[in-house]
């Protein structure tokens, strides 16, 4: 069964850090201080991320 993620935008992203603060999983991290970077093993597809991002740089995609 495909498993749902989020996956950012790296082009939209502006690095906010609002997608991390809101995640309850803590599986986003700002890399290098230039865009969010999912944790795929700790994500659970849960959307309050995408929910959050005011730049809508966010997306629930569904993987396998
Ligand atoms: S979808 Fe949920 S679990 Fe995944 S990164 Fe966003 S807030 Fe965290
Ligand atoms: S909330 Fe959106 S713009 Fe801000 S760091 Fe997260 S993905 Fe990037």
């Amino acid at each position: 069964m495909a498993k749902k993620r989020a996956n950012v935008n790296k082009n939209i992203c502006v690095a906010c850090g609002v997608c991390r603060l809101e995640c309850p999983r803590e599986a986003i991290k700002i890399h290098q201080g230039c865009y969010a970077l999912v944790n795929e093993e700790i994500c659970v597809g849960c959307g309050l991320c995408q929910k959050a991002c005011p730049a809508n740089a966010i997306e629930i995609k569904e993987r396998i």
